[in-house]
């Protein structure tokens, strides 16, 4: 039954699998646990990918947050291989190349108004991140004047990566607490009203605000008021402190639109792309910022305005000839036209399967991106006790009804790629529906039995 991976046999795999990978997210000894047995991915189409058993199942997340037009896509593979046919990867440091150059250009025109003019290439959301910290540090450093501004503001809740400068920004305690002490300090806030009352003195020592606009994702698809966008935007114009838009997660379609910003006309001093920029295909990031940013790093060698940051991989060729298709395949198959009826299917499914269901608590919705609560009450949206793990638990059932996907503690995560099929939808709505009644009857037994 098994599959053989380059002469492995299954057996070989999970022994090494189980003995020498450490995996993100994940507490090991479980995974590692004699009774896990581990999901190999082996093949995808579309929204689907098929495990080594053979087994398909709709990639309920779009593989965490990145596949944007689904798995094998013709289109984006031509073009990888056309590159690959050509080079893999050249420095760049000290050269350039086409494909850069190009998905630069198209980068910027996809903002309105000609506002942001420069794209910096690195390598995933993270770096997106710390580059766009470092820009805006450096940035006030070189502008006469405005050498206060040290400071940075994020949110309660908010994830913008894991490296120490990003990780700096977070505000999930289980995610960011254990680095306290390696991370720089933040002014943290809770919304926009608070932003609005921050004493002048105090704005006038920031350098920037970062924002995940519309929905924080890892805080459980958590949505903005609607406004809050568009209110940081003007607060950020009177006060002179930039805006950083961490569009990581709902860049390329997710919300509907290309870009989250849009929804509420913004258009930030930075913008993080990653996840979505190659399809879901390649790591590749970009961090785009004004001309205005960028003008200020001009200047002679011992001025020292250079920018001094940079990663091996920068602009990797593959990743940018990647990004470049999955743009042309926006065009050509008029995804966000498409979308926007399975935005609302995906509505009708999950307010029909949660007044249907009694364990399914709040629904949060925003474009294709969606979050449902496996709750104990409804009415009162109690939550089972965290040692239940009815998040995991669900998702693992909802493996069994050819769904994958991966909870924020009990928030279920459907976030598919926008090319699924409606009633691919429905099937990974029925999943949760019937994942969630399975495990919260377990659950329900389990604790009366403890309780008796
Ligand atoms: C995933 C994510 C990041 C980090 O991106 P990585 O590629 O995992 O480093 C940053 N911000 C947001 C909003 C994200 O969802």
């Amino acid at each position: 039954m098994r599959s053989e991976v380059h002469g492995t046999s299954h057996v070989e795999l999970v022994a090494l699998e189980k003995s020498r990978l450490w995996h993100p997210f994940t507490q090991m000894r479980d995974w590692c646990a004699p009774e896990h047995e581990p999901l190999f991915i082996e093949e995808g189409q579309a929204e689907m990918l098929r495990s080594s058993d053979g087994r398909w199942f709709i990639d309920g997340n779009s593989s965490i947050w990145t596949n944007i037009h689904g798995h094998n896509h013709k289109r984006i593979n031509d073009a990888i291989v056309k590159q690959l046919e050509r080079v893999a990867h050249s420095s760049f440091l000290g050269c350039t190349h086409a494909a850069a150059a190009r998905l630069a250009g198209r980068l910027c025109d996809l903002w309105p108004g000609g506002k942001l003019t420069r794209v910096f290439f690195s390598d995933d959301g993270s770096t997106a991140i710390e580059c766009a910290v470092k820009m805006a540090a450096q940035y006030w450093q070189q502008t006469p004047g405005q050498e206060q501004r040290t400071e940075f503001a994020a949110f309660e809740f908010a994830y913008h990566g894991d490296t120490t400068g990003a990780s700096s920004l977070g505000g999930i305690g289980r995610f960011h607490d254990k680095f306290g002490m390696i991370h720089f300090p933040i002014r943290r806030l809770t919304g926009v009203e608070e932003i609005e009352a921050i004493p002048p003195q105090d704005a006038s020592r920031l350098a920037a605000i970062v924002i995940e606009p519309l929905v924080q994702g890892a805080a459980g698809i958590r949505l903005w008021p609607e406004g809050t966008l568009a209110r940081l935007r003007s607060w950020c114009d009177r006060t002179g402190v930039l805006l950083i838009a961490d569009e990581v997660m709902t860049g390329f379609g997710r919300t509907g639109k290309m870009f989250a910003c849009e929804h509420e006309g913004v258009v930030p001093d930075f913008v993080a792309l990653a996840k979505g920029l190659t399809g879901g295909y390649l790591p590749l990031a970009a961090t785009l910022t004004t001309e205005r940013i960028f003008q200020a790093f001009l200047g002679s060698v011992e001025e020292s305005k250079t920018f001094f940051y940079g990663h091996s991989y920068t602009a990797n060729q593959l990743g940018c000839a990647a990004a470049l298709a999955s743009l042309d395949v926006f065009e050509e198959e008029k995804t966000l036209e498409k979308l926007k009826p399975k935005i609302v299917i995906l509505r009708e499914i999950l307010a029909e399967a949660q007044k249907k269901s009694p364990w399914l608590g709040e629904c949060r919705q925003c474009g294709l991106i969606a979050g449902v609560d496996v709750v104990r009450n409804k009415t009162s949206g109690e939550k089972f006790p965290p040692s239940a793990l009815a998040g995991v638990r669900t998702c693992l059932a909802a493996r069994e009804r050819g769904l994958l996907t991966r909870p924020i503690g009990d928030t279920i995560v459907l976030m598919p790629p926008l090319c699924i099929r409606e009633e691919r939808l429905k099937q990974a709505v029925d999943a949760i529906f019937y994942a969630a009644d399975k495990v919260a009857q377990e659950i329900s037994a389990e604790y009366s039995a403890t309780s008796n």
